[in-house]
């Protein structure tokens, strides 16, 4: 006991040096600073516990090796198996390239990955000592274990989620809270394979297509129980929760998320360059990284509305999260100078083809407005052309509302915020008015306004067309 005290003294004193040394948590934060960083911690890593090669050939388990990973499994050969080597070989560069690393400083980083099938023929020859109770993966510094799934896709996925931990852990020392460290290998883990290529961090197009993952479906759940993650819920995500797939999926969607979105993507990526402190560390370097980014760009909000906009995104993509989602369709431009409807009538042309669409108008508090829409649009190409007006087709229905609706919503002012009521219909992107092809709206708060057809999230790429729609104040005498 006292021994092993005495390691934890040297070694805690040892990083404590690199710390003063290198003034690690005063430098910018840098690929190459996380890398140094992570070199350091690799020292002072125990050695692993060895494998008893002959004991493990006796129970039945191959050994396959490729570049950067041995892997022992009992499964039997095939083509599927015995190419998951040459897979994992593909992952490093693609991770380098994802971290911004030099793929140099990784050509010997290999990982003895443990693939599955019996757990008990594993426990001879020190295969599974250090596995304290494997649900589906675990990884400990180069080290991986899988437990292997039915389906092929969900092997591949695991084996890459587990190497991405192995990576980080052996790149940067640190893997980050578990919002981060499970949405990253998440994220990454989400794959294709065409013609023998790897591709990461790929959305999935269909139900079918990633046969065993099911995070989309785990969330839509959650949704329709109401039991919604916001962006401070999924920070707050502890180790705990990953008993459950749910909290992987969590994770998932909000990487995904950041990945996919141009606002998001660098401040996420660079957030695994500095991982060390607490959650709540992590999370706060997180939204410094954007608000710093977003901050220096034209219009150069400032940080409440970059929080704001943030949250406004983030609900958006959960309450219209399905496969096939289409980022770009659907990403959320803001008009920093809104400005309420100065002349008796001002219109507005929505595109078909995108998701909301500021107006560029406020919408003041206790003003009525009649919204009066025209023109026609098509919604759909196949199996035949599909046109719509503002009031929508009533075969097809999109959360309860025929597709083709013309909706429309307002995102409080700042100073609004505490009296906009969270599910009143026209505030905020998840509790939309129908407008059809008319409306008259006395809103209880003030607040840009936004509008846009009521379709499917992947749905937006064949509706080719738009709306126009014109906006006149009402003098009281006009709608009583
Ligand atoms: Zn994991």
């Amino acid at each position: 006991m006292m021994l092993r005290n005495q390691r934890i003294f040297l070694i805690l004193f040892l990083c404590f040096g690199f710390f003063h040394e290198s003034n690690f948590f005063a430098e910018e934060i840098s690929s190459s600073v996380a890398e140094r960083f992570g070199r350091e911690i690799r020292k002072h890593w125990s050695t692993e516990i060895p494998l008893d090669e002959s004991a493990i050939k006796q129970s039945g388990i191959r050994r396959l090796e490729s570049k950067h990973l041995i892997l022992y499994t009992d499964l039997s050969a095939s083509k599927q198996i015995d190419e998951l080597p040459e897979l994992f070989d593909q992952l490093i560069p693609l991770l380098c390239d994802y971290f911004e690393l030099n793929p140099q400083n990784y050509e010997t980083f290999k990982v003895e990955g443990f693939l599955i099938g019996d757990f008990e023929k594993f426990k001879s020859g020190g295969a599974v000592r250090q596995v304290p109770n494997l649900r589906n993966g675990y990884a400990l510094r180069c080290r991986i274990w899988v437990r292997n799934p039915d389906s092929e896709y969900y092997r591949r996925h695991l084996l890459l989620h587990e190497g991405v931990h192995a990576f980080m852990g052996y790149a940067f020392g640190f893997w980050g809270p578990p919002w981060y460290r499970e949405g990253t290998a998440e994220l990454l883990g989400t794959h294709r394979v065409e013609n023998g290529y790897l591709t990461l961090a790929s959305f999935p197009k269909s139900r079918n297509e990633l046969s065993g993952w099911g995070r989309i479906d785990l969330i839509r759940d959650d949704f329709a129980k109401n039991h919604v993650r916001t962006i401070n819920g999924i920070f707050d995500l502890e180790s705990e929760d990953y008993d459950e797939n749910t909290a992987y999926g969590w994770s998932w969607a909000f990487a995904a998320f950041c990945e996919n979105h141009p606002r998001y993507r660098t401040a996420f990526r660079q957030t695994a360059w500095k991982l060390d402190g607490t959650p709540t560390d992590v999370a706060k370097r997180f939204l410094e990284l954007l608000t710093q980014k977003i901050q220096n760009e034209p219009p150069q909000w400032n940080e409440q509305e970059i929080m704001n906009h943030l949250n406004n995104d983030w609900l958006d993509f959960v309450t219209n999260l399905n496969y096939g989602y289409d980022f770009e369709r659907t990403k959320i431009d803001y008009d920093k100078n809104a400005q309420p409807v100065s002349t008796p009538e001002t219109q507005f042309t929505i595109q078909a083809d995108k998701g909301w669409q500021s107006s560029g108008i406020r919408l003041e508090r206790a003003k009525t407005y009649r919204f009066t829409a025209s023109g026609r649009f098509q919604l759909a190409e196949k199996p035949k052309i599909w046109y719509s007006e503002p009031n929508g087709i009533t075969l097809r229905y999109y959360r309860d509302i025929p597709i083709g609706t013309l909706l429309a919503t307002l995102i409080p002012d700042q100073e609004e915020r505490s009296s906009a009521k969270e599910g009143t219909s026209g505030i905020g992107f998840s509790a939309p008015k129908r407008i059809g092809l008319g409306e008259v709206w006395t809103s209880d708060v003030s607040g840009e306004l936004f509008f846009r057809i009521n379709d499917f999230p992947s749905e937006l790429s064949d509706n080719i067309g738009n709306v126009t729609v014109k906006i006149t104040v009402l003098s009281e005498t006009e709608y009583q």
